[in-house]
């Protein structure tokens, strides 16, 4: 069994359709193949559920462009024999309906029930239009295998009821590819859940970890792991071997390649995980494994950027170890806020976090009840792996370092943002 996921970049039209198609051609054996909404199209749920909960009825004419798109991709892959609109028409009727019955009032639940459609449309059109290739293939509606708790938008997977619902699922299933959603999930008792933005890398890794897969591949538009964002900086190198713990740190660090929670599933279980281009399928792209050979030497570049950094100091002069580190955290652990590097010092501790206002809002407020919260936003974090000095002031030089972090192997700044002009 191998995993293939297909991100929404690489389904967004006919053309990427048929690309992923001829990709499976080359393929013998079983593979579990894991997809996207198409395109952008999560973005556009997000707006329809954003005016639907505010009640505005424009919701529909946002809808519409979706229903649209996804029409205009099905008319570009049909022919007289097959007809690719009706699978996608049924499941458009069943959120109108949804949306023209309920009325919502929980934000993170209706986001799940609404914006999981993304994934349903993109999967149903791409394993009809398979099917009407001639591909051995099949559907597999993975809200009823992937169990998750309730915790809508963030939902976690829970590994021994998902492991056998998935195990005897797959194994049952006698056709050579198995069509599947990534992103979302369900609970035991049939609601359906999301994994966090960008989840379907994550998906991907789950089902390699459960079913024991020889290996994953994540097929995107660039070429595998590059030491640095072409967009950001000249010179732009492909990694050709990573490892599981430098991917780990890549991808948190900010490196859009693939979501950081991949790694762990595939890890545990030695899977390797290939990067590589959608539109260049016999590229080698970079591989990810335990133990890399050491040929790399190269600096790797990370930007993450929209960061704000948080000092938070005790009011009475106390030090900050102990119990204040961890009722500090725990506040930002109950507010749902993700931290992205922290420094403690004697007396105070320096958190940079995603700027996301109105979580940080009610983060600041609960903190100020207890200590002196400053902040301040407009931060980026830049990091260097397998830093030299000369990388370094690759990346630096000239700007406004407001805090530096430095191991042997990785050293981080956070610094303020380039002004624009
Ligand atoms: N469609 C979802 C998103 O855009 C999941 C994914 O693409 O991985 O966040
Ligand atoms: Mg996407």
């Amino acid at each position: 069994m191998v995993v293939y996921k297909f991100g929404g970049a690489s389904v967004k039209d006919a053309n990427g359709i048929r690309n992923l198609a001829s990709i499976l051609r080359q393929t013998g054996g079983k593979t579990a193949v894991v997809i996207s909404a198409f395109g952008k199209t999560t973005n556009a749920l997000e707006k329809v559920l954003k005016a639907w909960m505010e009640g505005n009825n424009g919701y529909r004419e946002y809808l519409k462009e979706i229903y649209e798109y996804h029409q205009s991709v099905a008319a570009g892959l049909s022919d007289e024999k097959n007809n690719l609109r009706k699978g996608i028409d049924r499941l458009f009727a069943l959120l109108t309906e949804y949306l023209e019955t309920k009325k919502g009032e929980d934000y993170d639940y209706e986001y799940d029930q609404v914006v999981s459609f993304g994934e349903l449309w993109s999967t149903t059109l791409v394993a009809d239009y398979l099917l009407s290739a001639g591909h051995s293939v099949e559907w597999v509606d993975i809200r009823n295998y992937l169990i998750t708790d309730d915790r809508y938008r963030d939902a976690d997977v829970l590994w021994s009821e998902s492991a056998s619902r998935i195990r005897s699922r797959f194994a049952r299933s006698g056709k050579q590819i198995i069509v599947t959603q990534g992103f979302i999930g369900g609970t035991a008792i049939g609601t359906t859940t999301t994994l966090g933005r960008e989840g379907s890398d994550y998906t991907a890794a789950i089902l390699a970890n459960i079913l024991d897969a020889e290996k994953v591949v994540v097929w995107k538009d660039v070429p595998g792991f590059l030491n640095c964002d072409p967009k950001w900086l000249d010179g732009a190198v492909r990694l050709e071997e990573i490892s599981y713990k430098e991917a780990v740190e890549m991808s948190f660090s900010g490196a859009k390649v693939i979501h950081p929670k991949t790694i762990k599933p595939l890890h545990n279980k030695n899977i390797p995980l290939y990067i590589k281009s959608f539109l260049d399928p016999l590229s080698e792209g970079t591989v990810v494994t335990s133990a890399p050979g050491d040929a790399y030497n190269i600096p790797v570049f990370i930007r993450k950027e929209n960061q704000m950094l948080i000092s938070v100091l005790p009011i009475d002069f106390s030090f900050v170890m102990g119990d204040n580190l961890s009722l500090v955290f725990h506040v930002f652990m109950v507010q749902g806020i993700k931290v992205n590097l922290v420094q403690a010092s004697a007396v105070s501790i320096n958190v940079c976090v995603d700027y996301e206002p109105q979580r940080i809002r009610n983060l600041i407020e609960e903190l100020s009840k207890e200590y002196k919260v400053i902040y301040n936003e407009d931060v980026e974090i830049i990091t260097v792996m397998r830093h030299t000095p000369e990388a370094v002031q690759k990346v630096i030089s000239g700007r406004e370092i407001l805090l530096e972090q430095k191991t042997r192997r990785v050293v981080r700044f956070v610094v303020r943002k380039e002004p624009q002009n």
